[in-house]
Formats: structure tokens, C-alpha cells, sequence
């Protein structure tokens, strides 16, 4: 059973009867304990959009829910869309889905009929007319990834060779993509302190010129070049902590993939509040990685809330350890944030999913727009749901309410958590 945006396939939890583990020490157990969880999505899933945890043989059961329920996965020639929790919170945010809304539910199990069916047998959860292998380079490009060839069918079932996976070095695909390099808010004052006092005069013919030409000639250089042409002396290593700092920011937004979604920054900021605006600015000192263990992000939370920002008024977004465009200061340390986002798997991981999430975002933008579920629009350009699409509605309403019963709090029934 596979995610069908990495294409990686999902661990079996212990609770399987008959799981098939992959071979000991190609995965930590923390990714074993992680990847066993999916959000899944489709008219024939109960709850339209819902998390899941992989109990194996074609087999999900529903994440906390008061009801034990297994739904098959591949079954009629195709499966419904199953992703990984973080794969599932960088497409969401893609697809402007990122809340448990009803129309957003009912939206994200058309998916699959919209840019499916998805496959069935070797390539079961595969999506058809989306060329997940180029979207980092196509044929022939030594960043190409081909996650795919690595599917074969053994029995009944699909199975994946994670020995050539690992042998193949693709390990860095299976790195949680949500665990960004530690932003600081303000610049350590050791980092400007060590480079000593300005030497001077300078002679080289970098650092003779004015500001001006400088602030001219960075922005046509890449990120990489940037970064190691301000790291070349002291002098411009200080101008790159200082004023240099606003065009590092700029590139590291431009980026997209290198800043947390509002669904992520939104987690981090609840596990690690951040102080009321009133006291002395200290540099936080929790490290960015999200919840610990098993836990998937909350981006999939299927209780129906949606993450919203934390009401505490007064407190001081400044001072989040998590790179923001509004919130994070102009002046914070953006330099040492673009030299680590290219340097970690995760973010690397980051990107190539980022990639995945965007082409799959144009296939849907097409498929939709050509197909019967595009909005109408009227003479005065309002968007309305079309009428297929209200249909459809209509018909998964029952599933619609069965989230109630399914998540909601009842004094008799506790979730089961997987
Ligand atoms: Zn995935």
C-alpha cells in the first residue's frame, strides 16, 4: 500500500495481523512508527477525508474514530487516494484545502475522480497523466527520482524493494519533510562578535566597491553563489548578518518549499507558544522539529477542527523559532537559514515532495476546469459549484454525517487510537 503523491509505500502497524515489515535497519523505528499512518480521501471512504493507519493486506483502519472501521484499499480495478500525514498537509495547502470544512471534504474525495482513477495492481495508488519522476529532472537528469521501478508484485500484493531503495541512496525520500533547519528570530550576537573588528582598509576587489554595486550584483547570483561569495571574508560575512539579511529573507520566501504552511507554522507555534509581546526578547531555544514520535502533523486532524493561529493576543510572533513571512523580523538571521535549507534531507525531501505537490496541483487545475465538476461562472464572473458538483454532494452526505458519529465525543465511546 502506497502514497499516492511520494509513491513510498506505508508501514504496517503492530495492530496487523499479518504485517510485512521492511527488512530491520533500513528504516529508524521512528519513521517505521511514522509512515504507518495515511490520510486517505474518497466518495467510498467513510468520512469523505479521513486518517488512517495502515494495518496491511489491502487493509486501512480509521485513525481515532469511536467506531472500529477498515476500509480496503485497492478493490474494483483502482484504490482510493491514501498520502502520507505530511504528504497529504503540503498538497492540502496546494490545493487550497487546507481545513476540514464540508466543501473541502466533499472537494478532496472527488479527487479521485477528478485526476484518477488511480491505478491497481503493481502500481496500485498511482495516479495516471502525472509524471511523478520528472519533477525534479526529467530523463537522464542525475536528480531524477524514480520511486516506482521499485514496486513488483509478489502474490496478490504490491510489493516494494526497500533494499535497492536504500541501495539506490534514495533514503533522504523516506526524511520527514517537515522538520525545517532552526530559524533565529535575531541574529546571535556571537556570530557578528567572532568576526572581530572591520578590517581595514580592505583591497580586494570585492569588498573596495560601494554598497551600491554590491546590492546591484547579488541579486543575479544564485542561492548557492550568494551565499558563498558573502562568506568569502569578514567583511562580507558581516554585511551578510547586517544589511544583506532582507535579500536572503527574499530568497528563501521565493523558494516556497523552505517556510513551514500556515497548517505547520500553526502546530509548531501550539507545541512551542511563544512569550507575551511584554518581555525582553530572548532567542527561543526548542529546536523546530515537529511532535515527536508517531504523531503526524495536525494538518490531518479529522476531528473536524481546523487549525487556526493561537487566540493568545499578546503574544509575540517575533520571536518564533519557525521562519514566517509576516511574522519573522526583517532583520532575523535569513542568511544562516537559506545555507542550511539546502544543506538538510529533510529539506531536500522537502523539495522533491513541494515538486510533487505542485504538479499534481496543475494536473487537478486542468482536469478540473475541462471536466463536469468546474465552477460556473455567471455574467458577473461569481463562481458557483456546478451542478454535477452539487450532485455529488448530495450523494455523499450520509458519509458527510457519519463524521459525527465517527469523531465526535460521546460520554460511552473512547477513540481507538492505532
Ligand atoms: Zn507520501
Amino acid at each position: 500500500m502506497s502514497c499516492s503523491l511520494c509513491r513510498l509505500p506505508f508501514t504496517p502497524s503492530s495492530h496487523s495481523v499479518d504485517p510485512r515489515w521492511p527488512p530491520p535497519g533500513v528504516l529508524s523505528e521512528k519513521q517505521v512508527l511514522y509512515m504507518k499512518h495515511a490520510f486517505g480521501m474518497g466518495q467510498h471512504v467513510f468520512g469523505l477525508a479521513v486518517d488512517l493507519v495502515n494495518m496491511d493486506n489491502n487493509n486501512f483502519t480509521i485513525n481515532n474514530s469511536n467506531m472500529i472501521i477498515n476500509i480496503i484499499w485497492e478493490t474494483n480495478g483502482t484504490t482510493f487516494i491514501a498520502l502520507h500525514p505530511h504528504c497529504a498537509t503540503i498538497l492540502r495547502h496546494h490545493l487550497g484545502l487546507s481545513e476540514n470544512s464540508p466543501d473541502n471534504l466533499i472537494e478532496l474525495s472527488l479527487l479521485e475522480q477528478i485526476v484518477g482513477p488511480p491505478m491497481d495492481g503493481v502500481h496500485a495508488g498511482r495516479l495516471p497523466d502525472f509524471k511523478y519522476e520528472d519533477v525534479l529532472g526529467a530523463a537522464g537528469a542525475h536528480n531524477r527520482v524514480d520511486i516506482e521501478a521499485l514496486w513488483s508484485k509478489r502474490g496478490e500484493l504490491p510489493d516494494f524493494d526497500w533494499l535497492e531503495w536504500k541501495r539506490r541512496n534514495l533514503d533522504w525520500t523516506a526524511v520527514r519533510p517537515d522538520v525545517f533547519p532552526r530559524f533565529r528570530p535575531q541574529v546571535a550576537p556571537t556570530r557578528i562578535s567572532s568576526l572581530g573588528p572591520l578590517p581595514e582598509p580592505t583591497e580586494d576587489v570585492i569588498t573596495t566597491q560601494p554598497l551600491d554595486v554590491l546590492h546591484v550584483l547579488l541579486p543575479y547570483l544564485d542561492n548557492r553563489s550568494f551565499v558563498n561569495i558573502l562568506s568569502t571574508c569578514r567583511t562580507l560575512r558581516r554585511h551578510a548578518l547586517t544589511i544583506f539579511q532582507a535579500q536572503a529573507r527574499t530568497r528563501v520566501l521565493e523558494l516556497g518549499w523552505a517556510v513551514p504552511t500556515s497548517v505547520e507554522y500553526a502546530g509548531f507555534v501550539k507545541r512551542n507558544p511563544p512569550p507575551p509581546a511584554a518581555t525582553s526578547p530572548t532567542s527561543p531555544t526548542t529546536p523546530t522539529s515537529p511532535a515527536a514520535g508517531d504523531k503526524p502533523g495536525e494538518a490531518a486532524s479529522s476531528d473536524g477542527s481546523a487549525p487556526t493561529e493561537p487566540s493568545t493576543e499578546a503574544a509575540d510572533f517575533s520571536l518564533v523559532a519557525m521562519a514566517h513571512a509576516k511574522h519573522s523580523p526583517i532583520n532575523a538571521d535569513w542568511y544562516l537559514y537559506l545555507s542550511q535549507v539546502h544543506r538538510t534531507p529533510a529539506m531536500r525531501a522537502r523539495r522533491w515532495v513541494w515538486a510533487l505537490a505542485e504538479e499534481l496541483w496543475r494536473v487537478y487545475g486542468e482536469k478540473r476546469a475541462a471536466g463536469p465538476y468546474a465552477d460556473e461562472v455567471d455574467a458577473e464572473g461569481q463562481r458557483t459549484k456546478s451542478r454535477k458538483w452539487k450532485a455529488y454532494a448530495k450523494h455523499v452526505d450520509q458519509q458527510l454525517m457519519m463524521r459525527g458519529a465517527m469523531f465526535g465525543k460521546h460520554k460511552s465511546a473512547k477513540p481507538m487510537t492505532w
